[in-house]
């Protein structure tokens, strides 16, 4: 009847698994040397343009098949240009 309503519990820094938030990471980047915030690792810098590769991120990037938006499989190959 009278249920008490519990405080809500606040984060405490445990993620909550692969689909958390990426990471804010800060590196210089390598052609002007600008410092460059980034995120997972993966920067693009404003000044000149230059972007690291994606592969240089610390974690994977999701896939197509990991999207469940797109719901059909039609991923990369269907892009492609004969
Ligand atoms: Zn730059």
């Amino acid at each position: 009847m009278n249920t008490p309503v519990p405080p809500e519990a606040e984060p405490q820094g445990s993620p909550a698994g692969p689909g958390t938030a990426p990471e804010i990471t800060y590196a210089e980047c390598r052609q002007c040397g600008t410092l460059i915030a980034g995120l997972d690792g993966r920067y693009s810098c404003g000044v000149c343009g230059w972007v690291n590769h994606h592969s240089e991120g610390h974690r994977p990037l999701p896939r197509a098949e990991d999207d469940e938006h797109r719901g059909h499989g039609c991923g990369a190959d269907a892009n492609r240009l004969g």
